[in-house]
């Protein structure tokens, strides 16, 4: 694609670098085939040769982001269907992600959708914020229930870990009581590898045991882990706060380097895949600030996800045969963004489990970060769209590697839907997974 930007627009270097990407585009449109909200929408604006040239337009002209443009830069849900679709390796994720940064300086937004982003990005990334959010929204049920879409649905699945009357709190590590002595004891495998395990924000406040079966998986096979607390700032990446992004990225890369230049770090792994492919990205992110670029790229380079490893490693012998079905979600960042897709099922069939192939499993299940939030409809409709092809394979669970994706389809799919760690850690002789009724766990088992 020809492009006319000034060479003193070019001297920055993020415009500088959205204008090499455009110029790789070749306008085939073989993109718009797996753009899910095209899929949906059918509007060119909303495929991803339609935003590229909405994007081209706004930075060529150094123009501020109009009410339309946001519309359209606003439904993308940064899937990266397109980029694993596109024959001419445009870099998709870098463009949209300067294009939201210049949406978030230019544009001003109605102030209901300025409120809703603040508190998202003021709570989301703190665990300690979002627990507390959490427990006063059970509280203020009856004034959340009569909230928008956006803010309801949030309720609804916080309602799940923090109302008792619903379901009393998982515990972030099972009681001595309810590990078996297998598997779980296989932590005494003398440890020849040492990972930091990154804790996150949301999973670690929603879903502790992902984190727990994940540290249990490493001990079996060897692995010293040190957990290692703090968001990786991608919640806020996506909503173009590049300063936060930064700060709390910064903040993380420093506490890990501290890990790599004390005890050293063979990986650096994350179990949820929307973090992983963020973090392989610092490198990028930090390109032009000498301050950090070196730390930010030795991190980059070790960072795994957690399926990713274990598959280079090797899973220990299962100890349990389940014999359970398992359809397999491929989460966007985990196949599109981190190119990691045979990886979880390889591991899961080693497991003992059958596992069934969702049709159009390279279509986003509409969660997206905060986009189940900000974009209900189209969130819903592809939710819906999902859970009927999940439906079609008849199995007996799901496993996904992103806590995003379990919330998403966890209220809709019909069956119990896991982390696939969680499932492994079954095998090796870890409890069963909380989200599964105790009846399929203990038939399972037998
Ligand atoms: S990232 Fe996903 S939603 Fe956005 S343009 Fe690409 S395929 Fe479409
Ligand atoms: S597939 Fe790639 S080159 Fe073709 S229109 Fe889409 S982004 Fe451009």
């Amino acid at each position: 694609m020809q492009t006319r930007f000034k060479p003193e627009q070019l001297a920055d270097p993020d415009v500088h670098e959205a204008e090499q990407v455009l110029r790789k585009c070749v306008h085939c449109g073989f993109c718009t085939a797996t753009c899910p909200t095209y899929v949906l929408l059918g509007d060119e604006l909303d495929s991803p040769r339609g935003r590229i040239y909405l994007i081209k337009d706004m930075l060529e002209n150094d123009r501020p982001a109009t009410a339309e443009v946001v519309r359209h830069i606003d439904r993308c849900l940064s899937c990266l269907a397109c980029m694993t679709t596109c024959p001419s390796g445009v870099h998709y994720q870098h463009l949209i992600d300067h294009a939201r940064v210049h949406v978030e300086r230019t544009y001003r937004r109605p102030w209901r959708e300025r409120w809703k982003r603040d508190v998202l990005a003021a709570v989301l990334p703190y665990p300690k914020r979002f627990a507390a959010a959490m427990r006063l929204g059970m509280l203020a049920r009856p004034v959340i229930a009569r909230m928008p879409a956006g803010v309801s649905r949030l309720r609804n699945l916080l309602q799940e870990r923090f109302d008792p009357r619903v379901r009393a709190p998982r515990s972030a590590s099972p009681s001595a009581a309810e590990r078996p002595s297998t598997g779980a004891d296989r932590a005494g495998v003398r440890p020849t590898r040492r990972v930091a395990l990154l804790e996150g924000c949301v999973e670690s406040v929603l879903t502790p045991e992902i984190h727990a079966a994940a540290k249990r998986v490493l001990a079996a096979a060897g692995v010293d882990v040190v957990s290692v607390p703090g968001c990786c700032g991608s919640i806020v990446h996506h909503l173009g706060r590049e300063r936060d992004n930064r700060r709390l990225a910064g903040a993380l890369i420093d506490s890990l380097q501290r890990e790599i230049d004390g005890e050293g770090l063979d990986a650096i792994l994350s179990t949820a895949s929307g973090c992983g492919t963020h973090a392989k990205d610092y490198g990028f992110l930090f390109r032009n600030d000498a301050s950090i670029a070196a730390r930010a790229a030795s991190v980059a380079e070790r960072v795994r996800d957690v399926s990713e490893y274990m598959r280079e490693i090797g899973l220990p012998e299962p100890v349990r045969r389940l014999g359970l079905s398992v359809a397999y979600h491929s989460a966007c960042s985990m196949q599109h963004g981190q190119k990691v897709d045979a990886q979880p099922r390889e591991l899961l069939a080693r497991a003992g489990f059958e596992i069934r192939t969702i049709p159009e499993g390279h279509l986003c299940c509409g969660s997206a970060g905060t986009y189940n939030l900000l974009q209900p409809e189209i969130a819903d409709r592809l939710r819906d769209r999902k859970v009927e092809h999940i439906a079609r394979t008849n199995a007996d669970v799901v496993a996904t590697g992103n806590i995003g994706c379990i919330v998403q389809l966890a209220s809709a799919a019909g069956m119990p839907v896991v982390h696939t760690v969680e499932l492994l850690d079954w095998a090796l002789g870890g409890p069963a997974p909380s989200a599964l009724s105790s009846e399929l766990a203990s038939r399972s088992e037998q």
